[in-house]
């Protein structure tokens, strides 16, 4: 098993598994002793079958769809829809109303990922906005303001004043999976935990709130994407 060590000023040890990777978070006195270095050994190997789950879960979900390639900038994603890839003799990289790219020729890959991430963050800003819009008229929700956001590893959020952000990447899941996250931060706007009164409020709007759960969760590897 492979992992990395962070001693920090916590109390107990914690395991976080990011992007398939593992750290694993020790108290700062772990650091020195051989004592808690055995506790640490033990404790990681009484986790391993999750950590090993964890791991696999992440490799299924890079498979998903060819998550891999979207990845490693080979294919191109649009609402959970594989992009049509077309060169252009332009400096500018542009993705159509009907789900074509066009990218510059001989374009490097940092210029690349660039540019790739303004055009989608375009799309996002007007897409997300109407969205919300939309589903928060439908099901009769207030929310205060909405803003697009960048950071990685969260979908979205709401705050205790009704301020919404959607990661922009939401735009290249299926519509019905990022709906699932617009209903789901809009329904914190009447209940700010993830207390059984906010679920059975969140299946109200969305019965089959479980199964997008699921669907959006092989999605994992995008938050990051383009980061
Ligand atoms: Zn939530």
């Amino acid at each position: 098993m492979n992992y990395e060590i962070k001693y920090t000023k916590r109390r107990c040890v914690a395991i976080r598994i990011k992007q398939g990777e593992v750290i694993v978070f020790a108290p700062i006195s772990y650091e020195n002793s051989q004592n808690n270095q055995e506790k640490l050994r033990k404790f990681l190997e009484s986790k391993r079958e999750w950590i090993s789950r964890k791991i696999a879960e992440y490799n299924a979900s890079l498979k998903y769809f060819g998550l891999d390639e979207v990845l490693k900038y080979k294919k191109f994603l649009l609402f959970g829809e594989k992009m049509r890839v077309l060169a252009t003799t332009k400096k500018s990289l542009k993705i159509t109303a009907n789900g074509e790219i066009l990218i510059p020729k001989e374009i490097d890959i940092e210029t690349l990922k660039k540019k790739l991430k303004r055009e989608y963050a375009r799309i996002a800003q007007e897409q997300l906005a109407n969205r919300l819009f939309e589903l928060a008229g439908k099901h009769g929700f207030y929310h205060n303001s909405f803003k697009l956001t960048n950071a990685g590893g969260k979908w979205g959020s709401c705050d205790d004043k009704k301020n919404i952000r959607l990661n922009w990447r939401l735009i290249l899941l299926p519509t019905h999976v990022a709906d699932y996250v617009v209903i789901h931060e809009l329904c914190h706007t009447v209940e700010l935990n993830h207390s059984n009164r906010f679920w059975n409020f969140v299946a109200r709007v969305l019965p089959n709130y479980k199964q997008l759960n699921k669907d959006l969760k092989n999605y994992g590897a995008l938050t990051s994407y383009l980061r």
